[in-house]
């Protein structure tokens, strides 16, 4: 069983769904960069406000930042399987990652990247809703909340990431290509890269990720 998972997608292709799905069936910690600094943020706390403004405008945090919040998150669960989550996004996180796990006599065991096209990003993006209490995720379109506005869960007020509206989620986009084609080589490279395509749908491509996990 692979256990140092690295999951990518594109900004809407599901990859924090399937995080989270991956990690129910596994019991393995999930990572992820993105909701780590949006918890950061809402805590106001020293890295809060040093990332505010890049997540706000969706561009990428510096690649120290990210770094020191991966290295502490492996450093507090040595023992477990990891899903990262959003991350590594740059050759620079990718190579910091594989030293933090060498230093652990760990390495990264497979990169998956989820695939899909920008005119289905910008359609799941701009329904996508969020519980400010328990960031629960919904979609107006098919995964909509019993009332609208509120979470199903905890009753919490559901919103839209500021980064959800479509000029920032172009940016996003652009921001990803650009970074991605380079770690699709790299972990390529290693015989580390599997890709799934995100059209066929949540089930299958959480299928898909179990079978890679399991595989040997
Ligand atoms: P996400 O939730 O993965 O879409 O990330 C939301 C925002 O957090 C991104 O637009 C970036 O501003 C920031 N972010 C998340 N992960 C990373 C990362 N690995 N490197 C740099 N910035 C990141």
């Amino acid at each position: 069983m692979k256990r140092m998972i690295v999951l990518s997608g594109p900004p809407g292709s599901g990859k924090g769904t399937q995080a989270e799905l991956l990690c129910q069936r596994t019991g393995f910690a999930h990572f992820s960069t993105g909701d780590q600094f949006r918890f950061e943020i809402a805590q106001q706390t020293e890295i809060g406000k040093k990332v505010n403004e890049y997540v706000k405008q969706g561009t990428l945090v510096p690649d120290p930042i990210v770094l020191a919040v991966t290295k502490n998150f492996i450093n507090h669960n040595q023992d477990k399987g990891v899903v990262f989550d959003g991350f590594p996004r740059t050759m620079v996180q990718a190579q910091g990652l594989d030293e933090v796990l060498n230093d652990n006599h760990k390495e990264v065991d497979c990169a998956i990247f989820i695939e899909l096209a920008l005119a289905e990003i910008i359609r799941r993006l701009t329904d996508r809703r969020v519980c400010r209490n328990c960031g629960a995720i919904y979609n107006l379109s098919f995964k909509h909340p019993k009332q609208e506005g509120i979470c199903d869960a905890c009753n919490g007020e559901l919103y839209q990431r500021v980064d959800d509206q479509e000029p920032t989620i172009r940016k996003r986009h652009q921001v990803y290509e650009q970074q991605t084609q380079e770690l699709i080589s790299y972990y390529r490279s290693h015989n580390k890269l599997w890709t799934i395509p995100g059209e066929i749908g949540k089930d299958l491509v959480h299928e898909r990720i179990m079978k890679i996990v399991y595989e040997a």
